[in-house]
C-alpha cells in the first residue's frame, strides 16, 4: 500500500469548520457558501456536503463541474456521495458537487465574465468575479482540507481516455495519483492559477481526474471515478477494504500533440486509450469530395490519451494528444494483452469509441 507521509492535520482541529460551519465528529450535513448575488440582487450560492466518521482523521476535499460543462465529476460525486450513502471510518470528506454553478448553468466551462475559474486560484476578494469565487472556495472550505481530488473532462469536441494529473514530485500527490487506480498517470502539476498546483503550492497534495467528454455523465468513468476516489479514501484508511488496482499503470512525462496540416474531413484510424506504433498511420485527412489529402503520422510509440471527436478539421487544430510513457512500449503491451474483456478500462475504452466513427487500415 502507497504510503502517505503527511499525517491529517485536521486530527489536530474539532470542530471542523467549513464555509464558517462548525461540523461535529460523526455528523453529515448540508451547508451552502453564497458567492454572488443576481441582477435582481438575490443572492446565490454553492452546495456543499460534509461527511463526518466518528473518529477524527485525514479531511479531503472532493470537487467536481470547475469547468461548468464537465459533468462527469458531478456523476461521480452523486454516485460516491449521495447514492452509496458514503460513511467513513474516519476522517471527512468535503463535498463541492458544482464548483463553477453560473457555468453550469449557462452550459460553460467559464464564468460568467468569460474567465476560468481554474486559472483564477487562489483569488482575491476584491477581483473579478472568478478571482472572487476562487478565493471564497479556497480560504472558506479548501484551505481547511488535507487532501483533494479534482474532476475534470476533455474540452468541448474532444475526449480524453481516463488519467490522474498532478505533480509527482510531490510524494503525496504521488501515492495518490498511484491509489487512484487510472493505467496513466500523468506528470503536470496545472497551469499558473490552476486548483490543483494552488493546493500542492500550499501543502495540500491534490490530483486530478481528466475522462470523458463535456455536457455528459458516461457510466464507465463514473465507475472508474467512484472506484478511484474509494481506492484514495481507502489508501488513507477512511474506508475500508483494499485498493482496486488496473491491469497496468505507468507514468507519462511526456506528451505529444498531432495537428491538421489541411482542411478537411478525418477517417479516424484509431481510438482513445488505444497503443500506437512510431510511423503509425492515426486518420486520414480526405477533402470534402473523397480525396485524400495527406495522413496524420503518429511521430512516436504512445498511446492516445485523448482525441477530436469532430472528424471536420483545419489546419492546426489538435487532432490526437499522445501520451508517452516512461516504460517500453513493448511491456505495456504484454501487460495490456492479460487485461479481459470485462475490465473497466476495456469498457471505457469501448464506451468512448461509440460515437466515432472509425476505418481501420488494412
Ligand atoms: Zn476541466
Amino acid at each position: 500500500m502507497p504510503a502517505v507521509s503527511k499525517p491529517g492535520k485536521s486530527q489536530k482541529r474539532e470542530p471542523l469548520t467549513i464555509a464558517g460551519q462548525a461540523v461535529a465528529l460523526g455528523e453529515t450535513r448540508d451547508l451552502e457558501l453564497e458567492y454572488s448575488q443576481s441582477y435582481t440582487g438575490i443572492r446565490v450560492s454553492i452546495p456543499v456536503r460534509v461527511v463526518r466518521g466518528s473518529k477524527p482523521g485525514p479531511t479531503v476535499c472532493l470537487i467536481a463541474v470547475v469547468h461548468g460543462d464537465e459533468l462527469n465529476g458531478l456523476g461521480i460525486l452523486r454516485e460516491l456521495v449521495f447514492e452509496k450513502e458514503l460513511k467513513l471510518e474516519q476522517g471527512s470528506v468535503v463535498v463541492i458537487p458544482v464548483a463553477n454553478a453560473s457555468g453550469l448553468e449557462h452550459h460553460s466551462r467559464y464564468m460568467p465574465d468569460r474567465r476560468d475559474l481554474n486559472r483564477s486560484f487562489p483569488g482575491s476578494p476584491g477581483g473579478s468575479q472568478a478571482s472572487r469565487l476562487a478565493h471564497l472556495l479556497f480560504n472558506r472550505i479548501i484551505r481547511h482540507c488535507d487532501y483533494g481530488l479534482d474532476f475534470h473532462t476533455a474540452a468541448v469536441r474532444r475526449t480524453n481516455y481516463p488519467n490522474v494529473r498532478g505533480d509527482l514530485t510531490n510524494p503525496d500527490v504521488a501515492a495518490m495519483a498511484r491509489a487512484f487506480g487510472c493505467e496513466l498517470i500523468v506528470n503536470n502539476r496545472g497551469a499558473e492559477g490552476s486548483l490543483r498546483r494552488t493546493c500542492v503550492d500550499r501543502g495540500i497534495p491534490m490530483i486530478i481526474l481528466e475522462a470523458g467528454e463535456v455536457w455528459k455523465m458516461e457510466p464507465g468513468v463514473v465507475e472508474l471515478g467512484v472506484r478511484g476516489a474509494e481506492n484514495v479514501l481507502k489508501m488513507l484508511r477512511m474506508l475500508p477494504g483494499p485498493i482496486q488496482a488496473p491491469s497496468f499503470q505507468t507514468e507519462i512525462h511526456r506528451t505529444l500533440w498531432v495537428r491538421a496540416e489541411w482542411g478537411g474531413i478525418l477517417k479516424f484510424h484509431v481510438l482513445p486509450g488505444e497503443m500506437v506504433k512510431e510511423g503509425q498511420c492515426l486518420a486520414t485527412n480526405m477533402s470534402i469530395f473523397g480525396v485524400q489529402q495527406n495522413r496524420l503520422i503518429s511521430p512516436a510509440g504512445g498511446i492516445v490519451l485523448g482525441m477530436s471527436t469532430m472528424p471536420a478539421v483545419k489546419p492546426g487544430e489538435p487532432v490526437f494528444h499522445l501520451a508517452i510513457p516512461a516504460d517500453s512500449m513493448a511491456s505495456l503491451r504484454r501487460k495490456n494483452a492479460r487485461r479481459g474483456p470485462d475490465s473497466l478500462h476495456q469498457r471505457i475504452q469501448d464506451e468512448l469509441a461509440t460515437n466515432i466513427q472509425v476505418s481501420r487500415q488494412t
